[in-house]
């Protein structure tokens, strides 16, 4: 056992923070918050030699918790500050949430599978990530209830635009999400919302799971 939840005494976690600067990853604060919590508690016991390794891993209900670079990237992407309410569409593990919950005043996350999202908030609750709500549902309708959102991170590939969640972001507000066919390469696009209406951007390349519609009815 390390003596920290990180394991801050294995090389593999040294490399962490190093891998994520080498890629690009410049913004101290989403630096801070990914040395902060500690992926090794996301992921599945079988994997925790692999937690501090940039790749996705297999979670419950065949889904996964996403490569480290892309929740930075992602992350950095929303430019999040203090006061900002933020909606994360799929909740897999946590793991995203969590990182959130360090930059942002109030994370709503939604998920399909109920097995998950009582996994995640267990975890989300034991680690102290207090301002992380988890709620289950089809995060295709959003959380109209807490809505308007300030920023909104989608972390399962849409086919097409999620107009529900466009909706359902504040003025001036940015919504990331991976956009393309199911196991095709799919592209994160940027929308920030202004009066004048929503510009679009292409960002990098990525590979996740589909957002599937409807609730899970398996468990
Ligand atoms: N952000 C997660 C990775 C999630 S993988 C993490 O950090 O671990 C994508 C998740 O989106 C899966 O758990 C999947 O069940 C969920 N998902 C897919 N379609 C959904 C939908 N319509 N509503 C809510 N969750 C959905």
């Amino acid at each position: 056992m390390s003596t920290s939840p990180r394991g801050e005494h294995d090389t593999g976690h040294m490399e962490f923070l190093l891998t994520l600067r080498r890629r690009g990853i410049g913004d101290q604060a989403v630096l801070r918050a990914m040395d902060e919590v500690p992926r090794a508690r996301f992921v599945e016991a079988e994997f925790s030699d692999s937690a501090y390794a940039d790749q996705a891993l297999p979670i419950p209900c065949g889904q996964t918790i996403s490569q480290p670079y892309v929740v930075a990237y992602m992350t950095e992407q929303l430019a999040l500050q203090p006061h900002h309410r933020v909606l994360e569409v799929g909740t897999g593990s946590g793991y995203q949430a969590a990182v959130l919950s360090r930059l942002a005043r109030e994370v709503v996350s939604i998920e399909r599978y109920r097995t998950l999202a009582d996994q995640a908030r267990g975890r989300l609750a034991s680690l102290g990530y207090i301002n992380v709500e988890v709620v289950v549902g089809d995060g295709f309708a959003g959380v109209p209830g807490r809505a308007p959102f300030d920023r909104i991170i989608v972390t399962a590939a849409a086919e097409r635009m999620p107009q529900t969640l466009i909706d359902q972001l504040a003025d001036d507000g940015v919504m990331l999400l991976p956009l393309g066919a199911h196991g095709e390469t799919q592209h994160i696009i940027k929308l920030t919302k202004s009066q004048t209406g929503i510009t679009r951007e292409n960002l990098i390349p990525v590979r996740f799971v589909p957002l599937l519609p409807g609730q899970a009815q398996e468990l």
